[in-house]
């Protein structure tokens, strides 16, 4: 039988067992498949900057990180992250024992809940939540505790009373998100405030993932470690894959105290040991771009939130305007339709183009259902296309 020996005992262990394939491979198969235009996976359809492709290729051609680069990742790049998080926010994090390099977000996040968490400590996170969160609190025996943000006056909102009561005698980690995927939620500085107030109090670990810092159109990126009380206890993570629009490089990093990147780098040694050593000097070239780079990115974005917002609109559908993020979360309810998953499995046959049923980021199914999430990092005349098409359906 498949996915069994002849002892019949299932080949992927229980932690596993509800995981199978990412729904972003799947959609993005589905969408190679049919020849939609795919709105699923976010990742941009241009590369970042010539200047930091450029980069790379000089990195690799001189030699630079072509061997196993060094653990906790190279020192240009430790410390160009150093500097990034004390001119952006006036963190001061140490290069050389406070910076970790990591096989991207994904790869940070494993490795702050593998070795953080006992089996049995709880872990709250925001639902919808993204999708590798599940599975690293899995893996590490953990025991997901979702609050589930809800829509109110056209967002996604966190209700701090549900999050206070949710915490209990075996909550160990926070697992922040913000500006928050799939939702597009970017939490306030009182929000923040009272998550920090809250953590202190209960003395909780973060972890926070703020891979999206750049890319917040209302509001501001305030990093929850700069709150009293939350540098020594907050585990920040981010990630070149959506700052730079390179992806596929994989290369992320965490900041916090030497004893939480010790704990981290101990999990990520045996992951991974290293990442890609070439495109970590490039990276610290692009963290050290000047203003007008992350401005015109920022710029960008906003224009393609704005066109394919108004286009899912007048399309039909009820659009929660991302305040951050590259992702539309929009109601399916408008168009008559109550089914995520089914729409998102139709859409490319009825409209050639791909989306995300947001349901596969909640333990409560039923509140995601009738939410489907578009990405926006592509070209305008894509999305302009992708609008005309969904208009027409
Ligand atoms: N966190 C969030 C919220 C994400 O959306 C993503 C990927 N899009 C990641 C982490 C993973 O980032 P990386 O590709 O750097 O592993
Ligand atoms: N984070 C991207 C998204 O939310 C996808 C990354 C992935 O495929 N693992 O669409």
């Amino acid at each position: 039988m498949a996915g069994m020996t002849s002892s019949s005992r299932p080949l992927l262990n229980r932690r596993l067992a509800e995981f199978g394939t990412t729904i972003f491979a799947e959609m993005s198969a589905l969408a190679v498949q049919t020849g939609a235009i795919n709105l699923g996976q976010g990742f941009p359809d241009t590369d970042g900057p010539e200047e930091v492709r450029e980069a790379a290729v000089r990195a690799l051609r001189d030699g630079r990180g072509n061997q196993y680069p060094p653990g906790p990742g190279v020192p240009e790049l430790r410390t160009a992250i150093a500097a990034h998080q004390q001119r952006r926010y006036g963190l001061a994090y140490d290069p050389d024992t406070e910076v970790l390099v990591t096989a991207g977000a994904t790869e940070a996040i494993a490795a702050s809940l593998l070795a953080l968490l006992e089996p049995g400590d709880e872990v709250i996170a925001l639902e919808p939540y993204y999708d590798s969160y599940a599975a690293g609190i899995a893996m590490a025996g953990g025991t997901r505790v979702p609050v589930t943000l809800r829509p109110h006056e056209g967002s996604f909102r966190l209700d701090l009373d549900e999050l206070r009561a949710a915490v209990t005698g075996r909550t160990r980690l926070l697992l922040l998100n913000t500006p928050h995927n799939p939702t597009g939620t970017v939490l306030t500085r009182a929000e923040l405030a009272a998550i920090a107030e809250l953590a202190v109090e209960r003395d909780l670990l973060v972890v926070t993932d703020e891979v999206y810092e750049h890319l917040v159109f209302d509001g501001e990126h305030v990093p929850l470690a700069t709150f009293p009380g939350m540098r020594e206890r907050t585990v920040t993570i981010g990630s070149a894959g959506k700052t730079f629009s390179f992806t596929g490089w994989k290369v992320g990093w965490v900041t916090a105290t030497p004893a939480l990147v010790t704990a981290v780098r101990s999990a990520k040694q045996f992951l991974t040991y290293v990442s890609a050593g070439p495109f970590q000097y490039a990276v610290a070239e692009a963290l050290a771009l000047p203003d007008t780079y992350f401005t015109a990115f920022r710029e960008d974005m906003l224009a393609k939130r704005d066109l394919l917002a108004a286009g899912l609109a007048e399309a039909g559908f009820g659009v929660f305007r991302p305040a951050g993020t590259y992702f539309v979360t929009t109601d399916i309810r408008p168009l008559g339709e109550t089914d995520g998953f089914a729409f998102c499995r139709a859409l490319p046959e009825r409209a050639g183009v791909v989306a995300i049923p947001n349901a596969v980021f909640y333990d409560h199914r039923e509140e995601g259902a009738p939410f489907v999430r578009f990405a926006f990092c592509k070209q305008t005349g894509v999305l302009e296309e992708a609008v005309k098409r969904l208009r027409a359906m």
